[in-house]
């Protein structure tokens, strides 16, 4: 069986509409697929009703952004109700203030000469409240002023660079408390791509646990072969389920083919277990 629990459509980043992402994930062999488009369950419907038809099965999911110790960070959202109005509730108020911060991300690299971000960014993005850092590089890429979207990450919009603004999600607690309430598990995305030392990544791992979160990603698109045993020794610690996921969001974009994954490490208990 091939699990993929990590996935993004037109609904958020993603560049195929949930229609067309799951008849791919079914044309590429995955048998279960979570969407988890960020802080957004609108492509869920339509997602269910394609997976319906194409013989595989959709577990409804979220990302939702999280600010924690001055820092974003993941948490997926697997098996939840699309229709929980604390989850939706919780969801809208996280996508409100995104226009916003994307209003601000264009005025800082109009301040280095690169003008219109903000409308070219929102031409790419097919749901107006969910204008991501995506689009941006996306705009970035198709205006020729850098070659792809990997290379827009470590030049623009990350911390320190043009583009970049800091911005409040929401908190670690409530992410994982709408979940809970929206019937679903609470998993810490790629823990692997947060950049801080050991001792802030086990506060993380603790203060995850502590507030209800159920399983880790191990095995994800963003981390690379030999960080799938530290998270993997890290679930064990904290005594969390193992989850696996590519965080596909287009085809030829450098990320993950959806389904593409190694098998969890032995000793890891897969967040799938009970399905
Ligand atoms: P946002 O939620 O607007 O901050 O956008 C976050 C999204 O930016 C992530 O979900 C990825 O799709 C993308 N992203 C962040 N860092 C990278 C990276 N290094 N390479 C490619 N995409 C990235
Ligand atoms: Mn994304
Ligand atoms: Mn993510
Ligand atoms: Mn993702």
């Amino acid at each position: 069986m091939i699990f993929d629990l990590h996935c993004h459509s037109t609904a958020s980043d993603g560049v195929l509409a949930p229609r067309e992402l799951v008849i791919r994930a079914a044309q590429q062999g995955v048998d279960v697929l979570a969407l988890t488009d960020h802080d957004e369950l609108g492509g869920l419907a339509e997602a269910a009703e394609a997976a319906n038809e194409a013989g595989i099965r959709l577990v409804a999911g979220v990302e939702i952004s999280v600010s924690w110790a001055g820092r974003t960070v993941h948490v997926v959202g697997l098996s939840v109700d699309p229709l929980n109005p604390v989850l939706m509730d919780g969801l809208r108020a996280n996508r409100s203030g995104r226009l916003e911060r994307a209003q601000r991300m264009a005025d800082s690299l109009a301040g280095v000469g690169i003008p219109g971000a903000l409308h070219g960014a929102r031409l790419l993005a097919s749901n107006p409240e969910l204008i991501s850092r995506t689009h941006f590089a996306r705009f970035l890429v198709a205006s020729g002023r850098v070659k792809d979207v990997k290379t827009v990450f470590k030049k623009f919009l990350v911390r320190g660079k043009p583009g970049y603004v800091p911005h409040q999600w929401a908190s670690l607690a409530d992410a994982v408390g709408w979940i809970r309430q929206a019937g679903g598990v609470a998993v810490l995305a790629h823990p692997g791509r947060y950049e801080m030392g050991k001792e802030k990544m086990s506060l993380l791992f603790e203060e995850f646990k502590a507030v209800g979160g159920t399983a880790v990603e191990v095995v994800t698109g963003s981390h690379t072969a030999d960080q799938v045993p530290i998270y993997a020794d890290y679930a064990c610690r904290y005594g969390l389920r193992a989850s696996a996921g590519s965080d596909f969001h287009a085809p030829g974009e450098g990320g993950r083919e959806l389904g593409r994954l190694q098998p969890l490490p032995s000793g890891c208990v897969p967040v799938w277990l009970n399905w």
